[in-house]
C-alpha cells in the first residue's frame, strides 16, 4: 500500500467519525477492507471517496457512510451468522466478513456474483458463502441468522421470509419505499411474530425484485 492509498483511507475513516460512526470495530474493518479492490478501473480514482459507484448491470456499490451506518446497527459480534441480501461487488460483505463469525450472501445477477466471489477470494476472505439467487426468499437450509442486512429496496415491507428466518432477538437492516421515498429501517425479532421498527435515515437503493436476474436484464 502506498502513502497516497493510507492518506485516503485515514481520510475517509476520519470523515465516517466526524458524520457520527462511532463503533470502533465498524470504523478499523472500513479501514482494513481495500474499498478500490471492489470497484470498476473506470471509477478507481473515486473508490476512497464517500460516495456511491456504477459497478455494471445498472448496480451500484454503497456509499461508505451508508455501509457504515448499516453495519453500526447491525450491532455485529464475532459470534454472528450473518445473511447478506444483494452481494453487488462485493464489499459490504467484505466488511461484514471481518467482524462475525460467517456471512452468507446472496446475489440475483449471476455475473455480479462471480465477479464479487474472485474479489472476496483475492483478499482472501474465507468466511463468505456465496449464492446466486433470489434473496427474497433468504438462505432457508441456512436460517436462523442472527444479523440479515438487505442492500436493495423492498417495496412497503420487508419480505416475509426474511423476518421469519431472523432468531428471536436478531436485527435485520434494509431500505424500504415508502410513497416514493426510501427509509432505512431496522427490524429486532422481539419473539416469534413480535417485532419493533426503528427508522434510520432517508436512503437510495436500487430496488428489491424478485427471481434470478434474466441474462439480458439490466437493473
Ligand atoms: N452490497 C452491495 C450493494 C449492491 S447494490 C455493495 O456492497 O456494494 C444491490 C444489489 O442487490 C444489486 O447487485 C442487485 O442485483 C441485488 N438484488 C436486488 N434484488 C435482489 C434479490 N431479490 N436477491 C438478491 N440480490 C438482489
Amino acid at each position: 500500500m502506498n502513502i497516497q492509498d493510507t492518506n485516503k483511507r485515514i481520510r475517509l475513516i476520519m470523515h465516517l467519525r466526524n458524520k457520527g460512526i462511532t463503533d470502533t470495530r465498524v470504523l478499523s474493518a472500513m479501514e482494513t477492507v481495500a474499498r478500490d479492490a471492489y470497484v470498476p478501473p473506470a471509477v478507481l480514482d473515486q473508490a476512497w471517496d464517500d460516495i456511491a459507484l456504477p459497478i455494471g448491470r445498472g448496480q451500484t456499490i454503497s456509499q461508505p457512510f451508508v455501509v457504515a451506518i448499516m453495519t453500526q446497527a447491525l450491532q455485529i459480534s464475532d459470534r454472528d451468522k450473518v445473511l447478506e441480501v444483494g452481494t453487488g461487488c462485493g464489499y459490504q460483505c467484505a466488511v461484514l466478513s471481518k467482524l462475525c463469525r460467517r456471512v452468507y450472501t446472496v446475489e440475483r445477477h449471476k455475473p455480479l456474483l462471480v465477479e464479487a466471489e474472485k474479489r472476496l477470494e483475492a483478499q482472501r476472505l474465507r468466511n463468505v458463502t456465496a449464492m446466486a439467487g433470489d434473496g427474497m426468499k433468504g438462505w432457508p437450509s441456512q436460517a436462523p441468522f442472527d444479523k440479515i442486512i438487505v442492500t436493495a429496496a423492498a417495496r412497503d415491507r420487508p419480505p416475509a421470509a426474511l423476518l421469519d428466518q431472523l432468531k428471536d432477538g436478531g436485527l435485520m437492516v434494509i431500505p424500504v419505499a415508502v410513497d416514493g421515498a426510501q427509509i432505512l429501517r431496522l427490524y429486532k425479532k422481539e419473539s416469534g411474530e413480535a417485532y419493533s421498527v426503528k427508522d434510520l435515515m432517508p436512503v437510495r437503493f436500487v430496488p428489491l425484485l424478485p427471481d434470478i436476474a434474466k441474462e439480458e436484464e439490466q437493473g
